[in-house]
């Protein structure tokens, strides 16, 4: 299993070690030409605009909407899920626009406002994920092919599945928990 993690900014090294310690081969991706031969790709934490805005200077926006339009893995983690949304309800930036959700960036405030919580995540099984918040966007509507993977206690959604594609506001990486890597792991071998 191959999985490539978009290294142009963020918190990409943190993921490739997890995965490789979950048996997976995990390369940094940097170029486009870097995203043949992957079973999966992770769209890191980091600054979204930033994000953007490198993967539109290196060409990444047409051969990711065609990976994403195959049923390709993909899991955006914060800023990564504002890439992949459809629609930003506060922000006005040009996304990949792959995954049916309308996502709030900084949904929680500043830097300060960071946060952790045991999260119920049923589809990783019973014992709560301890999901790490950083400046993070929230999930503000979705449409009836997105099933909601993780709800804060106040409702506010932050992690999601649609097809073989997650979105998750907190940072598993960060977390000592490797069952969402796992999971993912899983879908893209399927
Ligand atoms: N607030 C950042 C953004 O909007 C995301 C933060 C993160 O990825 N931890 O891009």
């Amino acid at each position: 299993m191959r999985i490539g993690v978009l290294a142009l900014q963020g918190a990409f090294i943190e993921h490739i070690s997890i995965l490789r310690r979950l048996g997976a081969e995990a390369l940094p991706v940097r170029l486009p030409c870097e995203l043949n031969s992957l079973d999966g790709l992770i769209i890191p934490g980091g600054e979204s605009t930033t994000i953007l805005k490198l993967m539109q200077s290196f060409d990444f926006f047409p051969p990711l909407r065609e990976l994403a339009h195959d049923s390709f893995p993909i899991w955006g983690i914060c800023a990564g899920m504002i890439c992949l949304a459809r629609n930003i309800s506060n922000f006005d930036i040009e996304t990949l626009a792959v995954m049916d959700v309308v996502v709030k960036r900084n949904a929680f405030g500043r830097q300060i406002d960071s946060f952790e919580a045991e999260l119920p995540m049923p589809a990783l099984g019973v014992k709560p994920f301890p999901a790490v918040f950083i400046r993070a966007p929230a999930i503000e509507g979705a449409n009836s092919e997105v099933e909601i993977l993780a709800r804060l206690p106040d409702g506010t959604d932050v992690a999601a599945q649609q097809g073989k594609m997650l979105i998750s506001a907190f940072h598993p990486e960060l977390s000592r928990d490797p069952r969402f890597h796992s999971y993912f792991l899983k879908i893209a071998a399927c």
